[in-house]
């Protein structure tokens, strides 16, 4: 049994401080490498009982990054730079050079560095990195697997400038740095992590057979392992090569199944993904077995390996610190440590059927599954009936009917000025709401300090002349978790981070139970923050779609019936809010994208029921009560059908990135509804001026009319300061008056 790869942010995201405080110049080169080597050590002693300890699964940024500087394939401007200042200048940016682009891992929200890869650059293979992780292994005594990105995944996922040498240069790096690999011991046993390979057929394709056999020749191990879904296509090319097994993961990829008989005729090795590696419930030991005994009912008991279904990188470290959670809710979940637990339990009954201690963990862990299933926590009838009973609906009128009663009553010009909903998270807001939290302060010190900043804020939206205000979303801590903590069905961790980009980590809320919302969830402030200004402010949700795409979620329940209580709790907001004045309502759809399915043959039906979800939300919304949806994206070329579906009275996007190439996708298919286009980035610091705002707007003109157009920041401002916040919105008032002229 095995694993494919263990967290490396650390128990206490020890990690995350390190590099923190390393880029702080708080503490040494040394002192940073000397806690990465603790944490492998740890970490690999977990892995102890295994057949092998994963290696150079650990980085200190990110494993794709760690290739690229492996290979040598180091952009241009990075030039003259060295060891860890040339590493993490490819991840962060310096002072001269911006940080390569960073984009999410398949459909995880883990987040990798894209390498860039050019016709022009030369290679320069350098193993050092596993070359010390691997005897760090041997030295503690223990028998590492390598794992490492495959070819076909690495190139895939890299951006590429030029000709078809690209392949063959990085190919040539690629097999060079194995060979490398190779020499460190008489034979190296490396997993190949080929997720790629989910999506189907590519161009590279043609490829996969010649590399692998070149591989297997150098004389290393080779599995090649793929995840998040079935690999079919591949596998097929993979059993007609030389290398010694393949990994797959059953859970997320059933269809895996079907290659059964191809493997066992094949003779490979087959390393079988059953233990999920993406969620965090306690496996039913039982189903596993039952789905190993199938596996193996075809391939030789011999030849199969028991891993997870994808590296444990996606679930937090271990409940062990989970103190404060409810009991029996804590006793259905597993983080990594467990799953390794769960993996030697399921090893022990798969190969020694009769053992007394064995069959006694089997029957408690039935037990738990048994008690999970009936537990009252988990089952609201309410809820359960009010789904039953749903019917989609669409919303009241056509856009054109509906745009010209809100129109006349809510009186905003065209180019219309807003912006995404938060600003400025400062220290003492974040202090404020850590010392309600703890007890610290009463609700009347909290709520005053609250309603001071709602105050300040409107304020200055008034002064700087914004068209349609907001409250700036002070409450909030995160747009998930303030929804999550009021609705019942959610349960949070204390400890339960998982990386989302370097340092970088996320606490997902867990949806464990039926999901409902006991009371209104942000009417007050909003309330509050509308008596404060005679201009319309908008009230601000979060949509289902990205309140589920970014939880762990239940596993007993399909994730669409999930995302349609959700919505009911949203469309039940919607309706309080309208009830109480409120004009405007912006139902924030951040994730909807990152939900799509990884082959192509998945996507209706997740569009489908997205989009039924976000329907749920916003058709109670009457004629004059206009939805605005915000998406953090600026590609919209293979999802407009489905925007234009949703039919929100107003989009908010992301192309200050990207200028108006993208948005051309909205005039020819002829979208109708408005449209914010982003016109400047508030991921940077960076003040934009009048001027290039200006001509911003101008090119937004060229696309779409004045009528249909709004004018906006990119995103939400939380992690922006005041001093950039102030100048910017005052020069992007400035730029629309301009262009109105
Ligand atoms: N309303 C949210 C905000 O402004 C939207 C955030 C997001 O899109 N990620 O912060
Ligand atoms: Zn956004």
């Amino acid at each position: 049994m095995t694993i494919v790869g263990f967290p490396r942010i650390g128990e206490n995201r020890e990690l995350k401080k390190a590099l923190e405080s390393y880029w702080a110049s708080k503490s040494t080169k040394e002192d940073l490498l000397s806690v990465a080597k603790e944490l492998r050590a740890k970490h690999w002693s977990y892995q102890n009982n295994l057949d092998f300890v994963s290696v150079n699964d650990f980085s200190l940024y990110d494993n794709m990054l760690d290739l690229a500087y492996m290979l040598g394939a180091v952009p241009a401007r990075f030039k003259g730079l060295e060891g860890l200042e040339l590493y993490f200048g490819m991840a962060r940016g310096t002072k001269d050079a911006t940080a390569c682009e960073m984009t999410k891992w398949f459909n995880t929200n883990y987040h990798y560095v894209v390498p860039e890869l050019s016709s022009k650059d030369t290679y320069k293979v350098d193993i050092s990195k596993i070359a010390a992780e691997y005897k760090e292994a041997l030295s503690l005594g223990y028998k590492p697997k390598i794992s490492l990105i495959g070819l076909f995944t690495f190139i895939g996922l890299s951006k590429i400038e030029g000709c078809a040498c690209v392949y063959e240069n990085v190919k040539k790096a690629y097999i060079e740095l194995v060979g490398e690999l190779a020499k460190l011991d008489s034979k190296v046993v490396i997993e190949f992590n080929e997720p790629i390979f989910v999506k189907g057929k590519n161009d590279l394709y043609v490829h996969i057979k010649e590399v692998y056999d070149e591989i297997a020749d150098l004389g290393v191990k080779a599995i090649v392992t793929t995840y998040f879904e079935h690999s079919t296509e591949a596998t097929s090319i993979l059993l007609d090569t030389k290398i010694e097994g393949l990994g797959l993961d059953f859970l997320y990829g059933s269809k895996n199944l079907e290659s059964l008989e191809a493997i066992a005729k094949s003779g490979k090795k087959l390393y079988a993904g059953v233990i999920d590696g993406r969620n965090i419930w306690a496996a039913d030991i039982e189903t596993k077995l039952k789905l190993l005994k199938h596996i193996s009912s075809i391939v030789p008991k011999g030849n199969i390996t028991l891993s997870t279904s994808c590296s444990l990188l996606h679930v937090p470290f271990s409940k062990e610190q989970e103190v404060k959670m409810d009991k029996e809710i804590l006793s259905w979940l597993s983080f990594a440590r467990e799953k390794i637990g769960e993996l030697e339990l399921l090893e022990a009954a798969f190969r020694d059927e009769g053992n007394k201690k064995v069959l006694k963990a089997l029957e408690q862990n039935k037990k738990l599954n048994l008690d999970r299933r009936n537990s009252s926590k988990i089952h609201d009838k309410g809820v359960q009936e009010r789904l039953a009973s749903l019917t989609v609906k669409e919303r009241e009128g056509t856009f054109k009917e509906r745009i010209k009663v809100q129109r006349k009553e809510l009186g905003y010009p065209d180019l219309a000025t807003t912006t995404i909903g938060s600003f400025p998270q400062t220290p003492e807001l974040r202090k404020l709401r850590l010392d309600y939290k703890k007890g610290l302060i009463d609700n009347i010190t909290y709520e005053t300090g609250i309603k001071d900043y709602i105050t300040e804020c409107v304020k200055f939206q008034e002064d700087i002349g914004l068209d349609v205000l907001v409250h700036g979303e002070p409450e909030r801590n995160d747009m998930v978790e303030y929804f999550g903590e009021q609705m019942k069905g959610f349960v949070f961790s204390q400890n339960g981070w998982v990386q989302s980009y370097g340092s970088r980590c996320v606490k997902p809320p867990i949806i464990y139970g039926d999901v409902s919302r006991p009371k209104a969830m942000t009417v007050e402030w909003a309330k509050f923050a509308q008596s404060l200004s005679k201009k319309i402010v908008k009230g601000m949700l979060t949509g289902p779609v990205t309140i589920l795409n970014w939880s762990f979620v239940r596993d007993d329940l399909a994730r669409k019936s999930v995302c349609k209580q959700l919505s009911l709790c949203i469309a039940d907001e919607i309706d309080d809010l309208q009830k109480a004045g409120i004009k405007i309502i912006q139902v924030d759809e951040a994730a909807f994208k990152e939900g799509y399915p990884l082959r192509a043959e998945n996507i209706k039906e997740y569009e489908t029921w997205a989009l039924e979800c976000f329907k749920i939300s916003t058709s109670v919304a009457r004629k004059e009560t206009q939805i605005h949806t915000h998406m953090c994206y600026s590609e919209f070329n293979d999802i407009i059908k489905t925007i234009e579906a949703m039919d929100a009275d107003v989009i908010s996007i992301e192309t200050a990135r990207s200028g108006n190439e993208l948005l051309k996708i909205f005039k020819s298919t002829g979208y109708a509804n408005e449209v914010g286009p982003g016109v400047y980035d508030i991921h940077s610091p960076r003040i934009p001026s009048v001027d290039e705002m200006y001509k911003q707007i101008l090119a937004l003109l060229e696309v779409l009319p004045k009528e249909q157009l709004w004018i906006n920041p990119d995103c939400g401002l939380k992690t922006r300061k005041w001093e950039e916040v102030k100048p910017s919105l005052v020069n992007m008032i400035e730029a629309v008056k301009k262009a109105r002229g």
